[in-house]
């Protein structure tokens, strides 16, 4: 049976990938260690869980409008209002299946075959598949000195006539390194003279540390937002770590949100309205759940860094917020996807290839889990690599070999 080339080119996300690998280790009962997960432990706030069993106890779930409930909008609105210190209408926002979904939306109504997107390497993995899934063709742009900050020189090479549009994640997954306020400031001035199209995908913007502020992309422009060329993406999976309940939403001006509805429309019809209202919940509810994600994952953050910085040869940037770090693993070997297989068979730990995210010799690690998580992964880690590691460790019952050096 014949499939479609272009549906045949895409490839399986590999995070999603690497987690389904850890569950069944884990269901196996192997000790696996998931330092690959882009989710946190904790529990949905209590607003959204009531909002949602309230919703369900009417017994009445139907369909919604298209674009979102116009109490979630409301709700998006204020936080838009409150955090990006921007006001907007009903209008302006369209609630999605996850902020990937958002950003699939978008690209399926911005891009006509053989635009190109500019994505900012390293970059979130989903990104330049679902450029080419729209016929578009991504173009990255990659720091020339190794590092994971853009450079303006850079993208100014790489924009042609065929330029559509520019994706921005900062605090940035895989790297957790967020750009600067001038950095920001500089792309916003450039996409609005060249009319090309400035996609921030804010979803990690309040998962900040050392007291840092993620820029607003809308403090720098001169356009009102029914003339702006910016699409701020969001969501409720990572600020609240409410994954499941995939809500997400972009927020631009009218035309665009009208077309990425007509589109929706056609696709999903709306999202499930009780986990819409689940979001509601969590955005007109007591805000200290995303504080307390927050300093979690700062004094992680904090861990996984003393941790990898007594490893030997391995370098790290410090990160500036999200989940995620991303250190440089090519003094013991450049290629990350055969270091990653071998870490997770033989010390069980899960980690991503930095070639997932266009960086190489990198593994991404997560700080999203537990203290000890962290510890024992890298320790894990630190036995695999280290030339004078013992040969055999014991976890539990189970004896691990170093029988690869
Ligand atoms: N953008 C980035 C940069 C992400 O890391 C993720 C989740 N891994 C998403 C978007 C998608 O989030 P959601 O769960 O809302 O679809």
């Amino acid at each position: 049976m014949s499939v479609s080339q272009l549906a045949k080119s895409i490839a399986e996300s590999p995070t999603l990938k690497l987690n389904e690998e850890a569950r069944l280790l884990r269901e196996k009962g192997e000790a696996v260690i998931h330092l690959g997960a882009g989710e946190p432990k904790n529990k949905a706030p209590i607003s959204a869980i009531l909002t949602a069993a309230a919703k369900l106890n009417t017994a009445d779930i139907k369909y919604t409008p298209t674009d979102g409930i116009p109490s979630l909008k409301k709700a998006i609105i204020r936080y838009t209002e409150e955090n990006y210190d921007k006001i907007v209408g009903p209008e302006n926002v369209i609630v999605s299946s996850g902020a990937k979904q958002s950003v699939y939306n978008i690209l399926y109504s911005i891009i006509n075959p053989q635009d190109e997107v500019i994505i900012l390497a390293p970059y979130w993995v989903s990104y330049p598949e679902m450029v080419k899934m729209v016929y578009g063709v991504p173009v990255i742009v990659t720091p020339e000195d190794g590092g994971f900050y853009p450079r303006m020189e850079d993208i100014k090479k790489a924009i042609s006539s065929y330029t559509r549009a520019i994706i921005v994640n900062s605090p940035n997954n895989p790297s957790g390194v967020m750009y600067s306020d001038e950095f920001i400031g500089e792309l916003v001035e450039f996409c609005e003279a060249k009319d090309i199209y400035i996609i921030m995908d804010d979803i990690y913007h309040k998962l900040v540390f050392d007291g840092k502020k993620a820029p607003s992309a809308y403090k720098h422009s001169k356009k009102d937002i029914e003339s702006t060329n910016i699409i701020v993406v969001n969501g409720v999976s990572k600020l609240y770590g409410m994954t499941g309940f995939r809500i997400g939403w972009a927020i631009t001006n009218r035309n665009l949100v009208q077309i990425m509805t007509n589109v929706q429309s056609q696709i999903t019809s709306c999202t499930a309205v009780l986990l819409q209202a689940a979001a509601e919940g969590a955005l007109t509810g007591l805000q200290s759940a995303v504080e307390s994600l927050r300093l979690t994952l700062e004094n992680n953050r904090n861990v996984m860094i003393q941790e990898l910085r007594s490893f030997n040869g391995v370098k790290v940037t410090n990160p500036d917020g999200t989940y995620y770090c991303l250190p440089d693993f090519s003094a013991y070997t450049k290629n990350s996807v055969a270091l990653c297989e071998l870490l997770l068979k033989k010390a069980l730990v899960v980690t991503v290839p930095g070639k997932e995210f266009g960086m190489e010799g990198h593994l991404r690690l997560s700080y999203a889990g537990s203290i000890k998580d962290i510890t024992e992964g890298v320790e894990r880690i630190k036995w695999a690599l280290g030339p004078t590691s013992p040969k055999e460790i014991y976890i539990g019952e189970r004896r691990l070999v170093r029988d690869w050096l």
